[in-house]
């Protein structure tokens, strides 16, 4: 069964492994080779060459009697995640505070690694499995649009990348569109003839102005996170600039938010006199799982058989499985344990840790 104390060991040996996104090569390799040790047959690819980043996706095959799954996670974490040292307490793992943890996701990472060791010494029946470990997630899910899917035999997935205790099943998540928009003014001498120039700063005052953002609905959010224009004082400013997103579990209305931002923006211009620059691209699309789902059904069954009550929930961000969702698998994300996820205050307790071993071994040997 499951090795607690090797699975800590591991646990605390890969977050000390530095892997901020575009630097995961090393801890890339060394997944790579705990893969092949266990006997896998452990194929890379040149996912990092399209982010820029040293590492790669990591995939490896368990055979097995039966129907193939998919179970992921990803290698890289958030900043500052350089030289993290963890500290265990009373069953609780932290950073020293200056760094993030690395549970995200190396929680994941190390549940699925335990419960395929746990299963080759235990020898019990098991079906197929594909190991995926991703590169880039943090910074635009890169490697699982890198990834060639079609080199995938599963056609069901699960994703160990959710915040929240094991038993939380992510079943259904926004898809995200960014935009950029500039607003092209007139310069003129703010002093000497202010009436020549077109303000682009109070052009895009008004068009924001205009706009609904935020909470939009229950499954729609919208936000701005940058603005930017720098002028001195004594001329009218030409060019003002920004960026927002937009999230929505819905693609109509995903677009319909952007196409209303468009739209407040184009009427400001045209009233001031300004010119729009305006670009939008999807992010990642949307995905929504019924109960009746495969991967909920199967994430529920095994959950019930390690005696973690299943809560099924629709999440409010992206991840590998909004990718792989559109790349043709059914995925869902399951809780690790992880909390404070991002933060410097992130924290993982050994029990979810087991737990989320004891989740990858019962999908592993589930009907
Ligand atoms: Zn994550």
């Amino acid at each position: 069964m499951i090795n607690e104390s090797r699975l800590l060991a591991q646990f605390l040996e890969y977050v000390q492994i530095s892997s901020p996104s575009r630097s995961e090569g090393a801890m890339a390799q060394r997944a790579a080779a705990e893969l092949a040790a266990m006997g896998l047959a452990v194929q890379t690819d040149r996912a990092g060459e399209t982010f820029g980043s040293d590492g790669f996706n990591v995939l490896a095959r368990l055979p097995g009697e039966g129907e193939s799954i998919l179970l992921a996670a990803h290698l890289d974490t958030v900043s500052p995640g350089q030289g993290i040292e963890p500290v265990i307490e009373v069953g609780v793992i932290t950073s020293r505070g200056e760094t993030v943890l690395g549970g995200d996701d190396k929680s994941g990472v190390c549940a699925i690694l335990e419960a395929v060791r746990a299963l080759q010494e235990s020898g019990a029946a098991h079906r197929p499995a594909e190991i995926l470990f991703t590169v880039g997630e943090e910074c635009g899910l890169c490697g699982a649009k890198a990834l060639d899917a079609g080199q995938l035999q599963s056609r069901t997935g699960f994703i160990f990348d959710a915040s929240g205790s094991v038993g939380r099943v992510v079943t259904a998540a926004p898809g995200q569109l960014k935009l950029r928009a500039v607003v092209h003014g007139r310069s003129a001498h703010a002093g000497n003839a202010p009436e020549a120039g077109v303000s682009a700063i109070q052009v895009m005052a008004k068009a924001i102005a205009a706009m609904n953002l935020l909470r939009i609905d229950a499954e729609t959010t919208c936000n701005i996170g940058s603005i930017h224009a720098d002028f001195a004082t004594n001329i009218v400013p030409d060019r003002t600039e920004i960026v927002a997103e937009v999230r929505s579990r819905d693609a109509e209305k995903m677009y319909a938010q952007a196409e209303h931002m468009r739209t407040c923006l184009q009427r400001a211009c045209d009233e001031g006199g300004a010119r729009l620059e305006y670009a939008q691209e999807v992010s990642y699309l949307s995905y929504s799982h019924e109960e009746t789902a495969k991967p909920v059904r199967m994430a529920v069954g095994a959950l019930e058989r390690i005696g973690c009550a299943p809560v099924l929930q629709a999440g409010g961000g992206g991840s590998d499985a909004n990718i792989l969702n559109q790349k043709g698998l059914s995925c869902v994300v399951l809780g690790t344990g992880m909390t404070d996820v991002h933060t410097t205050k992130e924290s993982i307790t050994v029990r979810n840790l087991c737990d989320s071993t004891r989740l990858a071994y019962a999908l592993l040997t589930g009907e």
